[in-house]
Parts: C-alpha cells; structure tokens; sequence
C-alpha cells in the first residue's frame, strides 16, 4: 500500500486539499484505488461543533460524520464515499488516548505524546487506508504550527517504519511575485527548511501561483530544497477548480509520482485513463 503525504507551507488556503484530491483524481484515472484522510489539528472531536461563519459549512458524510468540507472536495473528486474514520482530529485521538487510559489499559505507564498519541495517528492513518491501493493523507494547517507538531512526528515515524517507496511527501507552497514581476522562492525555501528541521525532506514541491512557475523558478527551488527539477509542479490559478488535475497532469505530476512510488508498471494505459 502507497501513501502520499500531503503538507503546507506559508500560509492556510493555498490550495492543499485541492492540490491532493487533485492527484488522488490522476491516481484513480490511472486505475487505482485511492482513498483519502483529513487530518485537523483542532481540538474539536468533529466539525459539528463549529461556527460555519469562522469555518466554512459542515460537511456531513453517509455515515453520519459531521467532518470538514475537505472531505467534500475527496468524494467529488474520487467518486468514493468517505466514513467518519477519514477524518483525524487531535480531540478524537486525545479522546481515545484519554478513555484508554482511564480503563487502565496503559499498565501504569506515563502517558505522553510520544508514543501514545503518535500511535494513535498512524493507527488511524492505516485503518483508513485498508482496502486500497494508495491513500492521501492532507494534514490541515501549515508546518510550524504548534498544534501540527505530533502530527508530522507521527508522519517521520510513519516513513521510518515503511518502504521508502511506499512513502511520498508533497509539499505545497505560495510562490508570490515581487512588484518587478519575478516569482520568488524565498517563502518556499523557508517552510522546506522548516520541515526539514523536524525530520522530513518532501518529495514534490507544488507552488501556488498566479501563472505556472517558470522554468528558472522551478530549477531554483529544486536546487534550494534538494529534490529534482521535475519533482516540482506549479498549481495555478483557475476559474474552476476541477481544472487542477488537468493542469498538473500537463506538467506530469501523475507520471511522477507514480515512478517515485514504483507503480507506474501497474498503471493503464494512456489512453485507457
Ligand atoms: P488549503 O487546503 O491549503 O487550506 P484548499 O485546497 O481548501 O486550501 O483551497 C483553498 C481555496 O482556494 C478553496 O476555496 C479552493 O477552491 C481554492 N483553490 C484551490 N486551488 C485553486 C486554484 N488553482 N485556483 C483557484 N482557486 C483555487
């Protein structure tokens, strides 16, 4: 089983959860399973309890699950149904943490972060994952966030424990242009840094941009953030989004991933998809 990671960098509402259900969709066409987990590090145990006017509407699954609209993009785009268990949240994994403990079953240990509640991430992320071929994993808000912090641990454990080609990392992040017109790096190279200062080295750079990244902006960040120049795709504005996966298809985002993850032998066809 594959898992692609997916993270932000800069600033919220770049355009992550579009950029993973984006290659969830070219995955799926290419004739995978593919499934999909939000995770939200907000304390809330669901979404239902939240204002609407601070966090968008509610969406609510087939099973009931009151989740984040993320989830809402995943089925739209993957065309699969999506149960309450797609959604982590640190008050469901501190909940389950705290009932289990409660009920004695930690023999007296010290509970903590790590281990007990990293576990419980990785628990989720693999129950989810069952019975498909590759499961994305979009973690909400941006590197650095304290309230991020257990999450991308329980992701460098979780890469540790796994194949180095059953683990992708896909970062997201602004890619804004100076008054003179140049697409700048800067804040890209910043936020790499600082995933790489807890231990992950993405493995696809994706920049939010006004326009597709030039060629020169591509080469620098890949030459900043140490992966290939083709490793790095550009997610452009549009006036619909379900024109993404068509725009980072035409720069071979598919095609790549799915060398990196060794799959590509697996994949139909071209003109089957
Ligand atoms: P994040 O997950 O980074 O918070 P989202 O994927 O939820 O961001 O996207 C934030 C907003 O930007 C959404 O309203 C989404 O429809 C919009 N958006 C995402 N990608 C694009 C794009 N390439 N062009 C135009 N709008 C986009």
């Amino acid at each position: 089983r594959k898992f692609i990671f997916v993270t932000g960098g800069v600033m919220s509402g770049l355009g992550k959860g579009i950029t993973a259900a984006s290659t969830g969709r070219l995955l799926k066409n290419a004739g995978f399973d593919v499934t999909a987990v939000k995770i939200d590090p907000y304390l809330n145990v669901d979404a239902g309890t939240m204002n609407p006017f601070q966090h968008g509407e509610v969406y609510v699954l087939k099973d009931g699950g009151e989740v984040d609209l993320d989830l809402g993009n995943y089925e739209r785009f993957l065309d699969v149904d999506m149960t309450f268990d797609h959604n982590i949240t640190t008050g469901k994994t501190y909940k389950s943490v705290i009932e289990k403990e409660r009920a004695g079953e930690y023999l007296g240990k010290t509970v903590q972060i790590i281990p007990h509640i990293t576990d419980d991430i990785k628990r989720r992320v693999r129950e989810a994952a069952e019975g498909n071929d590759v499961c994305i994993i979009e973690v909400g808000g941006t590197v650095g966030d304290i309230e991020g912090m257990p999450y991308l641990e329980a992701l460098r454990q979780f890469a540790h424990e796994e194949d180095e080609d059953d683990i992708l990392f896909t970062h997201v992040t602004l890619v804004p242009y100076s008054k003179n017109g140049e697409q700048k790096t800067k804040p890209t190279q910043h936020s790499v840094k600082e995933l790489r200062s807890i231990g992950l080295q993405p493995d696809v750079l994706v920049g939010r941009c006004s326009d597709k990244l030039d060629i020169d902006t591509r080469e620098k960040i890949a030459l900043f953030c140490d992966v290939p120049t083709e490793a790095v795709f550009s997610n452009p504005d549009v006036d619909d989004i379900y024109h993404v996966p068509l725009m980072v298809e035409e720069e071979g985002l598919d095609e790549y991933v799915m060398e990196r993850l060794d799959i590509a032998d697996e994949a139909l066809p071209e003109d089957e998809r």
